[in-house]
């Protein structure tokens, strides 16, 4: 919570510095102006053009209670062309300071001219407008006579009377993708019904050619529309990707070159097509991230286990008139590693707030007034899963209906351009943080990493950490439900790993649309979890970097779990001197062994939080787990049948990984004082973006973890 002390410092700096100047007018008239000025009138109102919005900014009214937003369309000549709405009301617990007021005022068609007045009230009151301003509204992105540029989406094309059709994203998409060398767009999956699940990667100059290549370059990941029935977001992104793919502007050409965006505009196309919250079989899509029973699930839980984002957003529409315009909330589970919740939340309170306290939008906890009980645990959230999978990132939904405080929203095109573009400066913001603070995200992300791999601390099969109330004036009145673990759903003493049968592991499924139904075999692969075979059945161990994810699917208190898996406990804990021969299975659990450890043929090793003194060698093994651990002396891994795993261990001695033929190796975060080198492994060794820190030479396959 670092950035709740800092903004808590702030308001009391704030209030202090107020009180110690003089009292009203606190706010000093310009020089000239000061004889025009009625009592109570709203001074120096400004207007800045942003995205499908304008900020209007202006100086308090001592004692307002509110402020009323007028919108007056306008010729090029200034006369009115239609007639003057109250667009917008300013309320004090918009943002988080209220010392300099402002209002994203949208809805309008881009491009447009306006004029702008604003009133402050006392109660019911009116008071006197401010003096009117006029601006023209920034047109769309994209100079029209430009190829390329001049693409727009049928949301565009028809004023917004039409959400764009899944034929014209296709089209968009597929000319996005032809005319511009900085996007490839990838078919990540197919719905039920067979549509494309595409994926924009856009770099500069151009993106990386391979998952793989993509991941080294931290990308961020935007989520534009689950829930068929909810399409404002889609649309931003929509344009968004243009303005990525074709502008030459600084900034763009800075992030670019820095990251890969990755946008998946539709993973739910069934659904958008039919107009319906879940896919073709009903099912919720937001409800499935972790169980992956349907296609359109499984398909982005591959995509995030081979590009490995380090932040996302997923979009939504929240139907609660009451709320901001843009609630937010991280991820909340509480077997989501503490550095993931607090940078989501850093991003969130510490970025999205005060920037929409200086753009005018309204960022609040999702929930907000009277939201009833949303934003829980629920581990099939995509919030919540990716939280799981080490992702700093936030949910965002978009107030649906215009409510009290953007009164002119019963024009439904009016009210889908508002929610679209409050998407999109959103997203932009998402860009511009993670730009500006790619090192707090990758150094959560990798303590995240290192703490999940330690497999401790306590396991909660559902239950969230507190969200707690932002000081006033806060954007939003309320935090959304506590959602504290129940005692029957926490398990205090985790396992080592999971044990499935064979039948738990391959055996035929119901749960998921016919025909396409997945074994929990193939569901873990897209996990990306490691599995080691063993005599009598299959060994999960929960020393991986999902660790926090890994006990809701395959223990039996998981609410909404695959399987009822064998909890299996260490067979080792405390001090063994002398040789340790390990044939079968052995997990050792905060051990100090003093002897070199031998493991046989077809045995299986798992240590966490132990030392050894002496050379740790695996020869033929099935599977090979060290985690937060200490070696003095030599580590040799070779010819291991199953999975190899050494990560956030410190070795003083050389580290060598060979001939291993049960997938790719992971080595990361490791401390080795010595050489490292791989060789011959069936999958080159990967790090997950967690480098070594090796003193000796790097060689081979790991050449450059
Ligand atoms: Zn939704």
């Amino acid at each position: 919570m670092r950035d709740r002390r800092t903004t808590i410092f702030s308001v009391l700096l704030a209030a202090t510095l107020a009180a110690a100047v003089a009292p009203a007018p606190a706010y000093a008239e310009p020089a000239g102006v000061t004889a025009q000025v009625e009592p109570n009138q709203v001074q120096n109102l400004t207007a800045v053009q942003g995205d499908g919005y304008a900020t209007l900014a202006w100086t308090p009214v001592e004692g307002s209670t509110d402020y009323q937003i007028e919108r007056t369309p306008i010729a090029a000549d200034g006369s009115a062309t239609g007639a003057a709405v109250i667009t917008g009301v300013w309320r004090p617990n918009r943002q988080i300071n209220n010392e300099s007021p402002t209002f994203a005022d949208s809805g309008f068609n881009p491009g447009d001219r306006f004029q702008w007045r604003v009133r402050a009230r006392f109660g019911t009151t009116a008071q006197p407008y401010s003096e009117a301003i006029s601006g023209t509204t920034t047109a769309p992105w994209g100079d029209p006579n430009v190829p390329g540029e001049n693409l727009r989406t049928q949301w565009e094309t028809t004023l917004a009377a039409q959400y764009t059709s899944d034929v014209n994203e296709y089209a968009y998409t597929a000319a996005v993708d032809e005319l511009s060398d900085r996007v490839r767009v990838e078919e990540i999956g197919r719905t039920v019904l067979g549509r494309p699940i595409n994926m924009f990667v856009i770099g500069y100059p151009t993106p990386p050619a391979t998952p793989e290549a993509v991941a080294k370059t931290s990308p961020l990941l935007i989520n534009c529309n689950v829930h068929g029935n909810e399409p404002g977001d889609r649309e931003g992104c929509l344009i968004m990707a243009r303005k990525l793919a074709f502008s030459t502007d600084a900034r763009t050409i800075d992030l670019l070159s820095h990251t890969t965006v990755l946008i998946v505009p539709t993973i739910n196309g069934d659904g958008r097509a039919a107009n319906t919250r879940g896919n073709s079989t009903g099912q919720d899509l937001n409800r499935d991230y972790s169980l992956i029973r349907q296609p359109e699930n499984a398909a982005f839980v591959r995509m995030l286990r081979d590009y490995h984002p380090v932040a996302s957003y997923d979009g939504h529409e929240f139907g609660n008139s009451n709320a901001g315009d843009l609630p937010m909330l991280p991820p909340r589970h509480q077997n989501v590693a503490q550095s993931i919740f607090d940078e989501s939340q850093h991003m969130i309170e510490g970025h999205m707030y005060s920037q929409g306290a200086k753009d005018g939008w309204w960022p609040c906890p999702y929930g907000c007034t009277g939201g009833g009980s949303v934003g829980l645990s629920e581990e099939t959230i995509l919030r919540n899963t990716a939280g799981l999978k080490n992702v700093v990132n936030s949910l965002l939904e978009l107030r649906s209906s215009g409510g009290p405080t953007r009164p002119d929203e019963g024009n439904t095109a009016n009210n889908r351009r508002r929610k679209t573009f409050s998407a999109m400066w959103t997203f932009n913001q998402f860009l511009d943080y993670h730009r500006a603070n790619l090192t707090a995200i990758t150094t959560a992300r990798a303590e995240a990493i290192k703490f999940q791999v330690s497999n401790t601390g306590r396991i909660v099969f559902r239950g969230s950490r507190p969200i707690e109330a932002y000081p006033a004036p806060h954007p939003g009145d309320a935090p959304p439900p506590v959602d504290a673990p129940q005692s029957n759903l926490i398990l205090d003493n985790a396992p080592c790993a999971y044990k499935l049968t064979e039948e738990q592991y391959n055996g035929a499924r119901t749960d998921g649309p016919a025909g396409l139904r997945t074994t929990v075999a193939e569901r873990i692969a897209a996990h990306g979890w490691q599995v080691v075979k063993t005599a009598d059945g299959y060994v999960v161990p929960l020393n991986q970097p999902e660790r926090g994810l890994i006990p809701l699917l395959l223990d039996g208190l998981g609410v909404e779990n695959l399987v009822a898996g064998e909890r299996v406990y260490p067979t080792a804990t405390g001090k063994h001197n002398g040789q340790l021969v390990v044939s079968g299975f052995t997990c050792l659990k905060d051990a100090t062994v003093n002897g070199p450890v031998r493991v046989q043929p077809g045995a299986t090793l798992i240590a966490t939080g132990s030392s050894f003194t002496g050379p740790v060698e695996a020869n033929g093994a099935a599977g090979v787990f060290l985690t937060d651990s200490k070696v003095t002396g030599p580590v040799r891994i070779t010819g291991a049948s199953g999975p190899v795993v050494v990560a956030d261990a410190t070795v003083t001695g050389p580290v060598e990984v060979s001939n291993n033929r049960g997938g790719a190796p992971l080595l990361a975060g490791n401390t080795v004082t010595g050489p490292l080198s791989c060789g011959g492994n069936t999958a080159a060794p990967v790090n997950l973006e967690l480098a070594n820190s090796v003193t000796g030479p790097k060689s081979g396959q790991c050449a450059r973890l």
